[in-house]
């Protein structure tokens, strides 16, 4: 990889492309992942590259959320694995929640690979490889998950989802964190708390979040919950996004 001088005014942007690049030749993302990204990085131009206050509401709402959860799952695909698996890792043990591999184009190949990539980073149980569970009302391939994991949980957080697994896990009553840079895709639409920003600020965020209310009350918690407004978050966003200015 050419080094990427710190001045280059889309520095991260560009360090984040060779991440999913070298995720693609170690065998942890897919090449449907590098279309993904492209999509991912378009609609962050537009954003600024930056977090907009409302997503850093978003992730203050998720760490709550996540916080307050009996069983919460954090769900690792290819570009996650290639983005930020130290940073899901730390998430993970802030909040007490499991990592679940769950990819859309399932192998097992890739499966193992990104478990193992997770424990180089740290994770001591990585879920996902059992699939003795599923999620109803999608294709077998797609609908696996960990009995004791995602189909157990009732807070997950799903970065980069696609559409139907995110709708079909909204109807079996979990609650969904959906971290996505599209306002308008139908994972955000779908989500109970939306993060409309790049995956490698937002876990990194909400981590940071977490930490600071990890003494927090019950009621504390619940009220940072229950004053996120989620219409809103996405509205402003969009808005964001239409305008290219924020200020
Ligand atoms: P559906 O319409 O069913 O939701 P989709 O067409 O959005 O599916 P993909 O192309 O797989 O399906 O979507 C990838 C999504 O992930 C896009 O909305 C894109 O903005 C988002 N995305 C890609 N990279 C990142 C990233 N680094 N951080 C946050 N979101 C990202
Ligand atoms: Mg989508």
């Amino acid at each position: 990889m050419t080094e990427i001088p710190d001045d280059h005014p889309r520095a991260e942007s560009l360090r984040t492309r060779h991440r999913i690049e070298a995720g693609v030749e170690k065998g942890i993302t897919s090449k449907q992942g590098l279309i993904a990204q492209g999509r991912g990085e378009a609609y962050d131009y537009l954003l600024g590259e930056e977090t907009i206050p409302s997503a850093e509401r978003a992730e203050r709402a998720a760490a709550a959320r996540l916080l307050l959860a009996d069983h919460a799952v954090l769900s690792v695909n290819g570009n996650v694995a290639a983005l930020v698996p130290g940073e899901m890792v730390e998430l993970a043990d802030a909040v007490g929640a499991d990592l679940e591999v769950n990819l859309f184009n399932r192998t097992e190949e890739r499966m193992a690979a990104i478990a193992d990539h997770l424990r180089d980073h740290g994770a001591t149980d990585v879920k996902g490889l059992a699939a003795d569970a599923r999620i109803p009302g999608l294709d077998h391939e797609r609908a696996k998950v960990d009995e004791d994991g995602i189909h157990d949980a009732d807070v997950v957080l799903v970065p980069l989802e696609d559409g139907d697994r995110a709708e079909a896990l909204s109807e079996m009553g979990k609650t969904e964190i959906v971290v996505d840079l599209n306002p308008m895709s139908r994972s955000a639409r779908v989500a109970a708390i939306p993060i409309i920003d790049n995956i490698v600020r937002a876990v990194p965020n909400v981590t940071e979040h977490a930490r600071e209310l990890k003494d927090a009350s019950r009621e504390e918690l619940e009220a940072i919950v229950s004053e996120f407004d989620r219409e809103a978050a996405l509205e402003e966003a969009e808005r964001a996004i239409r305008q290219g200015d924020l200020d």
